[in-house]
């Protein structure tokens, strides 16, 4: 089956109720009828929330069908998960290596936190590919990527890195919350664990946080255990939530992709941009490992404005009336974001010709957003 299908039926419910969808149990514990069925219940099921009950449990496996994973652990937060991850695939102290464009908050968790537990931090260029190999060395424990970047947009060569990853007894961990799973299964191509920020185009409707982790084989039973020893929880109001925007999701993504993309190539095409930062477009340095890569964009792009400083930049998008000015990305709604204050890069540090801002682009008919900001840009 085709994975837009899998969306559609993976994880409903089975009971004998004949329910369309997954009910919310609103409980944190389930009562077992006598002592010995507490501690070893059959059929097996659970006692306790904390394990998935509905729909969390439902929403783990459409997850996993999605991905074609194993295991599929869910946290309270995008960036809860992409931790989850990173803890995930670094056993022991020594090094983990960084794509220079995480998400900035990742970024704080790896140089605050990651050295405490004993574990050293290099950040190298994502367009790296497999020239990763200079960087390992007999510390390396993982490697994280994210592609692409959700501020710069540069896609990563996940074959080549993940290649050397495994000739080295290195595993990988990625932040995919760009194709949402379904436009690039990075699980496919090499990655051992695999994290997303359900809060974006999962949800879809910019109403709850949530995130996801999956994983396959001996990396789904540790994904499991660290799981457990982290205590990570989804509420089943939000696990409702994700689950019945996965239901929608494909035809979601395929609009604002499609509306990002027209958007992207017509801002191209204007004077005062200096480039538009989307991997769809033959522009774009990476557009080959993209078209190799990934079924289709999401609608989240970034421009440069031509001499137009930081500043002047973030003044300028104050104007726009359908772009609300905001973080994060993948909702119903048109988002706009000035990036310069966010870039923090060190391997690679960013030279742009002007500010650089960042769309999401929702549901909204692609002519009024057009019409928004060619008046702006005019
Ligand atoms: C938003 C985002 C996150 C964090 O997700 P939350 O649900 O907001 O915690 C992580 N990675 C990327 C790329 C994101 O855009």
């Amino acid at each position: 089956m085709k994975r837009e299908t899998r969306l559609i039926h993976a994880g409903r419910p089975k009971g004998d109720k004949g329910l369309v969808n997954a009910p919310v149990d609103r409980a944190s514990t389930v009562l077992a009828p006598t002592t010995a069925e507490l501690y070893n219940p059959t059929p097996p099921r659970r006692h306790y929330a904390r394990g998935g009950l509905s729909p969390n449990a439902e929403l783990r496996e459409a997850l996993c069908g999605l991905y074609g994973a194993d295991h599929c652990a869910l946290a309270s937060s995008g960036l809860a998960a992409v931790i989850l991850a990173i803890r995930s695939a670094i056993e022991g102290p020594g090094e983990v290596l960084v794509s220079d464009t995480v998400y900035a908050p990742v970024r704080r968790f790896c140089n605050e936190e990651l050295p405490r537990l004993g574990v050293s931090v290099t950040y190298y260029d994502p367009r790296i590919g497999a020239d990763i190999e200079k960087l390992i060395t007999r510390e390396t424990r993982a490697i994280l990527l994210e592609s692409p970047g959700s501020l710069t947009f540069e896609v990563q060569d996940l074959p080549a890195i993940c290649k050397v990853a495994e000739a080295h007894g290195v595993r990988t961990a990625i932040d995919d919350t760009w194709t949402a799973g379904l436009l690039m299964n990075p699980l496919d191509l090499g990655v051992d664990f695999a994290a997303q920020s359900l809060t974006k185009y999962v949800g879809g409707h910019s109403d709850f946080l949530a995130g996801a982790v999956v994983a396959r084989g001996s990396m789904a039973d540790e994904l499991k255990t660290r799981e457990g020893l982290y205590g990570q929880h989804m509420s089943p109001d939000d696990g409702f939530l994700a689950l019945r925007g996965l239901r929608t999701l494909s035809m979601r993504l395929e609009r604002s992709g499609a509306s990002g993309l027209e958007i992207a190539k017509r801002l191209e095409a204007l004077p005062k941009i200096a480039r538009v930062l989307h991997p769809g477009l033959e522009s774009h340095p990476d557009h080959t490992l993209f078209k190799r890569d990934f079924s289709g964009a999401a609608g989240c792009f970034s421009f440069v404005l031509d001499g137009i400083n930081a500043r002047d930049g973030e003044a300028m998008i104050e104007q726009l009336k359908l772009f609300g000015i905001g973080f994060s990305w993948g909702g119903y709604e048109s988002l706009v974001m000035p990036c310069d204050r966010q870039l923090k890069r060190t391997a690679v540090p960013w030279k742009g010709e002007g500010a650089l801002i960042r769309l999401s682009i929702g549901l909204e008919d692609v002519e009024d957003l057009w019409s928004d900001l060619e008046r702006l840009l005019a």
